[in-house]
């Protein structure tokens, strides 16, 4: 059931006050903020909840998941520093909205989806917008090797432990931003791979995720 995709002058002026609203809530880097003025959010939702798709909140997908709150996926893409043609590694496709803002910046995009049916729905609908990363569906706890190293990894759920598969596979001065806590909250990381074996760590924050399951996840 194709929806058509309609853009119209009341949906960017919806989504200007939404990148207005995160630059007051501290996205303050120019080129996420007009990543996120130029992916029509409400693309993503059913035709019920469309009037809500500019709103600072994470909506159910189906299949018990969520598209991450606007807030969340500037925090998380700012924190990646990105640059035109950095290969990217993303955990938890969902929606495919993350996976968007990404392309939009320029990254060579590798995403890895847990569930089938989510998997299947994002591989078909995002070409039909016109982005078009590399689809893989499995546990991407472990990375996707056979790609490796990434400048840059996104985890979009959240763990109990940083995978070690996932800090193995960053390139040096490679970037995984990757929240981790309990099952209600998780605290954003961000690990910079310094050398072979010297790594530095920062925290950003308290979110709250959808888990990340799988075998360096929660089983
Ligand atoms: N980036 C998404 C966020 C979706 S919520 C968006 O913009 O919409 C997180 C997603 O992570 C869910 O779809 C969930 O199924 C997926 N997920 C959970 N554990 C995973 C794993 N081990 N590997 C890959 N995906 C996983």
């Amino acid at each position: 059931m194709d929806k058509p995709l309609i853009e119209t002058y009341k949906h960017k002026g919806m989504r200007q006050s939404l990148v207005d609203d995160l630059y007051k809530k501290g996205i303050k880097d120019r080129k996420v903020l007009n990543a996120m003025n130029k992916v029509p959010r409400h693309f993503f939702f059913e035709t019920a909840l469309i009037e809500h798709s500019y709103d600072d909140k994470a909506f159910p997908i189906g299949e018990g998941q969520t598209i991450s709150q606007p807030f969340t996926v500037a925090s998380q893409t700012q924190l990646l520093s990105l640059k035109q043609g950095d290969k990217v590694l993303e955990i938890g496709t969902g929606s495919g909205y993350q996976a968007c803002i990404l392309v939009e910046l320029g990254a060579n995009l590798y995403t890895i989806e847990y569930n089938k049916i989510l998997f299947e729905r994002t591989r078909q609908f995002l070409p039909k917008m016109g982005y078009n990363p590399k689809f893989f569906c499995g546990d991407g706890t472990k990375g996707l090797p056979s790609f490796a190293p990434y400048d840059k990894i996104i985890v979009t759920a959240g763990g109990p432990f940083v995978p070690e598969s996932l800090v193995g596979q960053l390139s040096i001065g490679g970037i995984l931003v990757i929240p981790v806590g309990d099952e209600s909250k998780q605290k954003m990381l961000k690990i910079t791979r310094l050398s072979a074996t010297d790594f530095e760590q920062e925290e950003h924050g308290l979110f709250s995720f959808v888990k990340l399951r799988g075998s360096e996840g929660w089983s």
